[in-house]
């Protein structure tokens, strides 16, 4: 009919459009290269692109609270505690599958074999938080003490140095030079000192929302007015989003060229890191292309690449703007407008899957522990590679769904297994690249998720909907 014929060409003219964004943004980005651009000029020229980000990061918060709250309170308490546990045997096993892949290929193609490409850079500047603190700071984060706060603030423990000397004892900043010979003559002691970093504590807002929505779920008639208030808000959000939508491609565009203007030049990259590289894409391709794929096919006997292809606009915005939240208003338009997906089970899991199931930034942990390892000649045994599976499964868990965040939640990794933090240097030149590569897999992680969940939910939605005469949720 006419609705959906409109529908169509409005997709894949949508679809259309963002392909030519992106190549668009690769001509003009390696066109404008010769030119020297100095850092102001091309912060001038990406401009367009850093608004789109700043204004899909602003529909990020309330979206991520009302989705959930309307998700779940709308389902009742038996049919969102087994929906949620379909979604986390989900993400666990595909996390771990990634790993696993990750694993493997830095194991046969050993790209960090072989002599040391390039001095490390003088350690120091990297804090040294162990694996334990940060497992616990992921938990702390779960159980934000203030809300507010929770919304522009992460806690992240810090250690600081303290120096007691005779007569007065003064913290220093671990970045902080001091003279060795005063040293000799003082203690020098770590304390923790309780820090925060910038960015949305989502996992915080999570486990709030969803606690708040089946709490909302079981006032029954009392709960209406809150219910409804939350369902409006996220509608609200969503219309937003079909606006924001319209100004993507420009954006893309311009984010793509800004970065390929800037870029260092990637012929260097030979060698240990350019063998690192192409490890990381081999097991981002094969999970992404393959592994999700066969793991939907199985479940829901459903074409998945028909599937992958209604997500193309938010797989092309995730790599984009390397950021999954970010990507996050983008992902519900795709998998509700195209792929037709529930909404009460995108509401419920697309922000929780946003914020911890990331399989491709595990399975670049897992590869640049293993690399960091091969560089400095140093044997993994089993109880080591398992010990890295865990650790990088944790550190996807933690990282947050914005730009680089895998590359911070390194440490967790290293530190557990006793590989020198500061060796993180050596993938960071590449790290801006990979980061991409890996969102737009953690984004189609979760979409497939979503996909998976919806198909092996069925039962409980269609009793739900009898329930409530399938009017509630269905506008
Ligand atoms: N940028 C990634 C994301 O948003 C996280 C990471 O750095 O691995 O999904």
């Amino acid at each position: 009919n006419k609705e959906n014929v409109k529908g169509f060409l409005r997709h894949n003219l949508f679809v259309l459009l963002t392909i030519a964004a992106v190549a668009l943004g690769v001509l003009l980005g390696f066109a404008l290269r010769p030119h020297n651009l100095t850092i102001r000029e091309i912060r001038y020229f990406a401009f367009p692109g850093e608004l789109l980000m700043r204004m899909l990061q602003m529909l990020v918060l309330p979206l991520i609270v009302s989705s959930l709250v309307t998700g779940i309170s709308s389902l009742d308490n038996k049919a969102s505690g087994k929906m949620g546990m379909r979604a986390v045997v989900y993400y666990m096993v595909t996390t771990l599958i990634a790993v696993f892949i990750g694993i493997v290929i830095v194991m046969v193609l050993k790209p960090g074999k072989g002599h040391r490409d390039s001095p490390v850079a003088s350690s120091g500047t990297i804090e040294p938080v162990q694996a334990a603190d940060a497992f616990l700071d992921l938990i702390r984060n779960m159980f934000p003490p203030n809300l507010v706060e929770a919304c522009f603030k992460q806690y992240k423990t810090v250690y600081k140095k303290t120096i007691h000397t005779k007569n007065v004892t003064f913290a220093l900043n671990l970045t902080d030079s001091f003279n060795a010979s005063e040293v000799a003559l003082t203690v020098v002691e770590l304390i923790p000192v309780s820090g925060s970093s910038n960015g949305v504590n989502a996992l915080g807002l999570v486990v709030f929302s969803m606690c708040f929505g089946l709490v909302i779920g079981s006032m029954k008639q009392q709960g209406q007015a809150l219910r409804d208030f939350f369902d409006c808000l996220n509608e609200a959000i969503m219309r937003l989003v079909a606006i924001i939508i319209w100004y993507a491609p420009v954006g893309i565009l311009f984010l793509i060229a800004g970065k390929i203007v800037e870029m260092k030049n990637l012929a260097e990259v030979g060698g240990q890191l350019g063998m690192y590289t192409v490890s990381v894409i081999v097991g981002l391709l094969i999970h992404g292309l393959f592994v999700l794929p066969l793991l939907y096919f199985l479940v829901t006997r459903k074409n998945p690449y028909t599937f992958i292809a209604g997500l193309l606009q938010a797989l092309i915005t995730a790599l984009g703007t390397s950021s999954s939240s970010a990507t996050l208003p983008i992902t519900f338009r795709c998998l509700e407008e195209n792929n037709r997906v529930d909404k009460r089970v995108t509401r419920f899991v697309l922000p929780v899957g946003a914020t911890i199931n990331m399989d491709g930034t595990a399975l670049y942990e897992a590869v640049a522990a293993i690399f960091i390892a091969q560089v400095n000649d140093m044997e993994l045994n089993f109880g080591q590679i398992l010990t890295i599976s865990i650790t990088a499964t944790a550190a996807s868990i933690g990282a947050a769904g914005i730009p680089q965040a895998g590359l911070v939640t390194m440490v967790i990794v290293l530190t557990s297994v006793g590989l020198p933090t500061e060796d993180i240097t050596l993938i960071i030149a590449v790290d801006w690249f990979l980061d991409r590569l890996r969102t737009t897999t953690n984004v189609l992680g979760d979409s497939v998720g979503a996909g998976i969940v919806e198909h092996l939910s069925r039962q409980e939605l269609q009793s739900q909907d009898v329930e409530v005469g399938n009017s509630v949720i269905e506008e």
